[in-house]
């Protein structure tokens, strides 16, 4: 899979890459790349962007610069199959969506700033614009870090087992619920105790258990 991000930032994206599954996936062939607008804008000194039509405070992204930028990265014709604006008010992700992404061959996110974007950005440039939820973030980088690190997550040898991935929150196996918990030693910490059922040995239970405890988180909201 090959996957372009586009910012301002590229640098906020270093320590990205470094991280476990996101190397994992590099080594099995998987692409992350980085385009800077300001390094393909067409405009004088650097400019990316420019007043709001109208009024208002702020500036936005221009769409020639973007343009420029997209033209600039598959000027050999090997364009993405999905290029997606990162914005507040997309289609908000989810573990379908990180799914869906996840099988396509070249995705492209593009990040805004300031303001915001050129409206003609959305509707001419792009295939979709994702939401990572209901608030206003400074820039798409963090966005798009989002969306990036649950596609990868999903990619073949991202995790150290395969069977991770499979049985988490969301996922088909569990019907879309939360993940059930999970414990680990010492059985017994300061008088908390793990669940009889897990130390029982008895897999048929514990499975019981899990897709119970999976259920319970699906129907009750959050305590904590
Ligand atoms: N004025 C805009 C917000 C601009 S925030 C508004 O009110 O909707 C600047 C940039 O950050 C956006 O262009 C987008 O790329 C990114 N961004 C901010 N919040 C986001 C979110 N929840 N999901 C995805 N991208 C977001």
């Amino acid at each position: 899979m090959k996957i372009d991000v586009f910012t301002l930032f590229p640098e906020w994206f270093d320590w990205f890459g470094t991280q476990r599954h996101a190397r994992n996936v590099f080594e099995r062939g998987t692409e992350l790349r980085f385009f800077n607008y300001r390094d393909t804008t067409p405009l004088g000194g650097g400019q990316v962007d420019d007043a709001p039509y109208g009024g208002g405070a702020g500036m936005v992204l221009r769409v020639d610069v973007v343009d420029a930028a997209l033209r600039a990265a598959y000027e050999d014709g090997r364009e993405p199959s999905r290029t997606i604006l990162l914005a507040p008010s997309g289609r908000q992700l989810d573990e379908a969506l990180a799914t869906e992404l996840s099988v396509e061959p070249h995705v492209a996110l593009l990040c805004g700033r300031y303001e915001g974007v050129d409206e003609r950005i959305r509707d001419q440039l792009v295939s979709d614009a994702v939401s990572v939820g209901p608030y206003v973030l400074s820039g798409g980088e963090l966005a798009a870090m989002v969306v990036v690190d649950a596609v990868m997550r999903k990619l073949p040898g991202a995790l150290g087992h395969a069977e991770s991935a499979v049985e988490e929150s969301f996922s088909e196996a569990l019907g879309g619920a939360p993940e059930y918990p999970h414990y680990t030693r010492p059985a017994s910490y300061r008088g908390w105790q793990v669940p009889e059922v897990l130390v029982s040995g008895d897999h048929a239970r514990v499975r019981e258990w899990r897709l119970e405890q999976s259920r319970k988180r699906a129907t009750a909201a959050p305590e904590r």
